[in-house]
């Protein structure tokens, strides 16, 4: 099932656990996604900014040193990292700010956990000249000092969370707090393939581009489809963009990497898919991460991005099918991978993505023959720049 339900159902998950006070936006959201999905003169607007203004097609690169260092594999990296802002995030709030500028709302309201999706929201907010307020976790705010200060350049009002964990769930728990507030005229721009219907749908719909264009580059390359998709997996945007495209075709096996943190043993780590049970959280169902009692449980990782104890309906749906796999890499190796990268490749991904990255080195021990990849680099490392300073 590659669409859901009327009711936004993957399989058993997704749906809409919303207040009483949001069901009426949430329709109205769904009735204009699903209007202007197929409306040309939306996707004609859309990808024109897009291409002109974010900087697509993303190229797919041949990476043949790191191939030649995995030896087993062929790796294909797609340049998410050379958009506008850094990251794959453009993408969606492209997307959902032309939706909000056609639904008449004058102001946007963003959660945020690394800061990208901050920086990418304050980014649309400034190009078209709409109200910003980002909600972050003052956890991340620490460790993102850099897009904090991108966001408040241009133009956002960027407020601080200090309830619970003081990370991206905090700060997602705020922005819905303000959307109740303000239905009229605020517009929810939410970063991930997560929350109510139509959400997990609209934002994937958003990021698709990203796996329609791979497949398209690597026919053209290689004359066949590849072995491998893999991606990292925080709420699952980027690697859902990737793997969508994809869905049909069952040979092309699909892999989302977790985060590890610590190590899966330590409890200290985001890896819902592997470690997570069933619950809502953030208007839908999907796996999470949650004690014995059901309370959601803290998440962790190195990577902002990943610290997030949720993770989109439609993974959850992947896992259960077995359409996709999903594993998890450390702390540690993923800043191997990122010093591995560079190294090879001149190219610094972000944390996040290197836990993709990092992924390789055991998917290349395991295949038979010689296989091809092709990995989301969702982002570049800038961002981790003051991070990685103190580790290394
Ligand atoms: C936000 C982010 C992620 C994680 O989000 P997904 O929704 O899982 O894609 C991954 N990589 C980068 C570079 C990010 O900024």
């Amino acid at each position: 099932m590659a669409y859901p339900d009327n009711q936004g159902h993957f399989g058993q998950y997704g749906g809409r656990y919303a207040p009483e006070t949001l069901m009426a936006v949430l329709t109205e959201l769904e009735k204009e996604f699903t209007r202007i999905r197929k409306n040309p003169a939306f996707n004609k607007e859309f990808s024109l900014y897009l291409q002109e203004y974010a900087g697509r097609p993303s190229n797919l690169y041949h990476a043949k040193r790191l191939s030649a260092h995995l030896k087993t594999l062929n790796v294909y990296l797609k340049r998410e990292d050379l958009l506008h802002t850094g990251a794959h995030k453009i993408n969606n709030t492209l997307g959902q700010i032309l939706v909000a500028r056609r639904m008449g709302k004058t102001r946007i309201i963003a959660e945020t956990g690394a800061g990208q999706h901050g920086v990418a929201t304050a980014t649309v907010c400034a190009l078209f000249g709409l109200k910003c307020v980002i909600y972050m976790g003052r956890e991340d705010l620490h460790r993102q000092a850099l897009n904090v200060l991108r966001m408040k350049l241009l133009g956002a009002d960027v407020r601080p969370v200090d309830s619970g964990s003081k990370t991206l769930k905090d700060a997602m728990n705020e922005a819905v707090r303000d959307w109740v507030a303000h239905p009229e005229d605020t517009f929810y721009i939410i970063g991930s393939v997560a929350g109510f219907h139509p959400y997990p749908l609209m934002v994937r719909e958003f990021q698709a581009v990203i796996g329609k264009e791979a497949r398209r580059q690597f026919l053209a390359k290689e004359r066949r489809l590849p072995d491998f998709l893999v991606a990292c997996v925080g709420g699952g945007s980027n690697a859902m963009g990737l793997f969508h495209a994809f869905y049909g075709d069952s040979k092309v096996q699909m892999i989302g990497v977790e985060a590890a943190g610590h190590g899966l043993a330590s409890g200290a780590h985001s890896a819902t898919l592997m470690k997570g049970r069933v619950g809502v959280l953030h208007g839908s169902k999907s796996m999470l991460l949650q004690n014995a009692d059901g309370q959601v449980q803290i998440a962790h990782s190195i990577a902002a991005g990943l610290d997030y104890p949720g993770v989109g309906p439609e993974h959850a749906y992947y896992k259960e099918t077995g359409r996709a796999r999903y594993v998890a890499v450390d702390d540690k190796s993923a800043v191997q991978a990122l010093k591995m990268l560079a190294r090879l490749e001149g190219i610094i991904p972000a944390l996040e993505t290197a836990h993709a990255i990092a992924y390789l080195n055991t998917l290349a021990k395991q295949v038979k023959k010689s296989s091809s990849v092709i990995v989301c680099l969702s982002g570049r490392g800038d961002k981790d720049m003051n991070q990685l300073a103190a580790l290394i």
